[in-house]
């Protein structure tokens, strides 16, 4: 139903609206239509007023969105930060709750980007925001979702106030998106004669390393569900021209679907300057069998002001780009997907944002994190479990080209128990398209 329409049912049943916060700002709209596609209720939908008698209080001396660095104090309340005014207190009273914790700015800080949107000088070399640079690390909670650590506060406060209230069942569970960039269709002669160089086996000399189809058998095997995403041109020493290997992604396009998995496209290097050829997705759509509505940057040259417009153009409905580059966790506060906030025109992007937990090549590089394979696994594991607590999806991006080749030889076991122990701690495996039905249908909008 729609939402405006529950609304009005809702006022004309003389049931109040939630919360009580003096704002009429496009932010707290945007994270109004957040809380009730997560947030399910029989007693109400979440709205502002201005009524003072309305179930929660926020009281806000100021506009917390002034898009500068003058932000409300974030301090710990029950072992978890949050934005606030002077010490953070709540008070529960004749089934009323007053506060001066700002849930609303609190989730639309992390949710939106907000701090890389007020930090545009703050790029690394490939123009990306750096994750030891963010907030979050700051403050040390890159690997807590405090975005979902909100809601649950906010949805036990509307409990012991004597209402019902519950985080969606989708949001609660834990799902796993496995996501493969396919940055390079086979090994390079330079990478053969390397490993050949090295074991003096005339096989390595000979074989492709970076074989898809490694993939496509793991998870045949294991019963699994994935994403693939191919390139639409030779671009930076990465990508494949799509006419001369045309034959080749189509036969992987199609053991990939045999398997139940799903194809998308991995945006060039350039995107942010260029935006995506849409004569090339075309031709990429015609080899594939279908045009790719779902994707992810190369090299995760993202965006939080640039990126999403360029995707709604392009017709793009679900981009898993959302993770930096240097290090694991959670780049928007949340495992859950979501319609990431338009700073321009102050309203949603119609794209869908799976954020990215965890990339392959983050743990390994001396340059990201420069972990070792065992420690490379426990901190996946670590993660894992976080959101298996509060629901969500693990995204997770392991590479073709990350087996087999020098180093990579010693993380496959990483990979392979990764998957096994989700499969285990009852992780669901979707392809990323699939969160369209799963979390757009059922959000009561
Ligand atoms: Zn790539």
């Amino acid at each position: 139903m729609n939402g405006t329409i529950i609304k009005m049912l809702i006022t004309l049943l003389g049931v109040q609206f939630l919360i009580s916060v003096l704002s009429n700002s496009p932010e707290d709209r945007y994270i109004e239509q957040f809380l009730n596609y997560v947030i399910e209720s029989d007693d109400f939908s979440i709205g502002f007023t201005g009524d003072s008698n309305a179930l929660i209080t926020i009281s806000r001396p100021r506009n917390p969105y002034s898009y500068d660095l003058n932000l409300p104090l974030f301090k710990e309340f029950e072992g978890l930060k949050v934005f606030c005014y002077g010490d953070p207190n709540i008070c529960v009273k004749d089934k009323k709750i007053r506060t001066n914790i700002d849930f609303l700015f609190s989730i639309f800080f992390f949710l939106s980007g907000y701090y890389e949107h007020i930090n545009p000088h703050i790029r690394d070399g490939h123009g990306r925001f750096p994750g030891i640079a963010s907030f979050q690390t700051l403050h040390n909670i890159v690997e807590i979702p405090v975005v979902n650590q909100y809601v649950s506060l906010l949805v036990n406060l509307i409990r012991k106030a004597d209402n019902h209230a519950e985080i969606r069942e989708q949001y609660r569970k834990p799902y796993f998106s496995l996501t493969h960039d396919i940055d390079h269709l086979s090994s390079s002669m330079f990478t053969r004669v390397k490993e050949f160089q090295k074991n003096k086996r005339l096989r390595k000399l000979i074989k492709n390393h970076f074989d898809v189809n490694r993939l496509i058998d793991f998870e045949k095997d294991l019963g699994i569900n994935s994403s693939y995403y191919f390139m639409l041109s030779k671009n930076c020493g990465a990508g494949y021209n799509l006419s001369t290997n045309s034959k080749l992604i189509s036969e992987l396009a199609d053991s990939i679907k045999s398997i139940g998995c799903n194809t998308g496209v991995h945006y060039s290097y350039w995107t942010l300057e260029k935006s995506i050829d849409k004569g090339l997705l075309m031709k990429l759509g015609t080899i594939l069998g279908e045009t790719p509505k779902n994707g992810r940057h190369h090299f995760l040259r993202f965006d939080v002001d640039r990126s999403y417009r360029i995707l709604d153009d392009t017709g793009i409905l679900v981009d898993t780009s959302g993770g930096y580059a240097d290090m694991i966790g959670f780049r928007f506060g949340t495992s859950w997907p979501f319609r990431p906030f338009d700073f321009a025109n102050k309203c949603v992007h119609k794209v869908w944002e799976i954020p990215l937990l965890v990339m392959d090549i983050t743990l390994s590089s001396s340059t990201y994190m420069n972990l070792r394979p065992e420690e490379g696994f426990e901190r996946i594991a670590k993660l894992m479990s976080e959101v298996n607590a509060c629901g969500g999806i693990f995204c997770l991006l392991w590479h073709n080209s990350s087996f087999e080749y020098g180093e990579w030889k010693d993380w496959e076991w990483v990979y392979l128990k990764t998957l096994e122990k989700a499969k285990q701690s009852g992780y669901n495996f979707i392809r990323d398209v699939d969160i369209l039905k799963i979390f757009e249908d059922c959000n009561g909008q």
